[in-house]
């Protein structure tokens, strides 16, 4: 669905992004892992189209969505895919002076143009799915870190992407909130929801997904199974990283 072609990226003098590839196949849950600062957030923020690379593109459906100076073609590729590349963010973002229910029925009205009463429907089957219906009316403020980050995966399913991008979901949580948002992912990777995720959580990457990313100083090191990624790490720096959680 959604790929990364030689993607390099550059903050000043600084390049945080190699030439990274990655190509998401529909249906795949792929997790990144690797040190503080080898580029993971960044990678998936190009991915997501909300950074763009210095070099290399951003490829959907075939179609070039992002590059460094893009041509009118490309703006208007990114216009129409914009909407079906969901985002979750560690710090959940969600709008603090609308309730649970407004925070989900929002971009499905004024971006997709649903009706509000179809847009409350959808909202409530997925305020089910994360287990938040009982707070519908709830403002985020109310609401666990868990509660919010469960309500920011409904509000992203909303929109009905084709993939959902999550960077460190669960970094802000307590270990006991952790679970609950990490069950919903499950169930989403389960569901043959296509995601890509930036994670620390080794658990996760080991027993969810189908691919694991392990990323070093801007390069995408290693690329396999979970089985084998975490069985037989071929490279010495992902030995490394993995031994730092035996
Ligand atoms: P972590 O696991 O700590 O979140 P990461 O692998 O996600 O790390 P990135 O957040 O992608 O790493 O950052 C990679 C490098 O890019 C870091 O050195 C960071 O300081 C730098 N960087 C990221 N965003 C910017 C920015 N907007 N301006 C300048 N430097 C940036």
């Amino acid at each position: 669905v959604l790929a990364a072609e030689a993607v390099v990226k550059r903050f000043g003098a600084h390049t945080v992004l190699n030439g990274v590839d990655l190509a998401l196949g529909t249906g795949q849950s792929t997790c990144i892992i690797g040190p503080s600062g080898s580029g993971k957030t960044t990678l998936l923020r190009c991915m997501a189209l909300l950074e763009a690379p210095s070099d290399g593109r951003v490829v959907m459906e075939g179609a070039t969505v992002s590059q460094a100076r893009p041509s009118s073609d490309v703006r208007l590729a990114a216009r129409k895919v914009r909407p079906e590349i969901g985002m979750v963010f560690q710090q959940f973002n969600l709008w603090p002076h609308m309730t649970v229910l407004g925070n989900i029925i929002e971009a499905p009205m004024r971006v997709r143009g649903v009706s509000r009463d179809e847009a409350v429907v959808t909202a409530e089957r997925l305020l089910q799915k994360v287990g938040m219906e009982a707070k519908r009316d709830a403002y985020p403020a109310r609401l666990s870190g868990g509660q919010q980050q469960r309500v920011a995966i409904a509000r992203a399913l909303a929109m009905q992407p084709k993939i959902l991008l999550f960077d460190e979901p669960t970094s802000a949580l307590d270990p006991e909130l952790r679970r609950e948002v990490l069950q919903v992912m499950r169930t989403l990777a389960l569901e043959g929801m296509t995601m890509l995720v930036v994670t620390h959580e080794m658990g996760f990457a080991r027993r969810v997904a189908s691919h694991v990313v392990f990323m070093d100083e801007g390069m995408i090191v290693e690329h396999g199974t979970p089985a084998a990624f975490f069985e037989r790490p071929t490279t010495e720096r992902a030995k490394r990283f993995l031994n730092q959680f035996d």
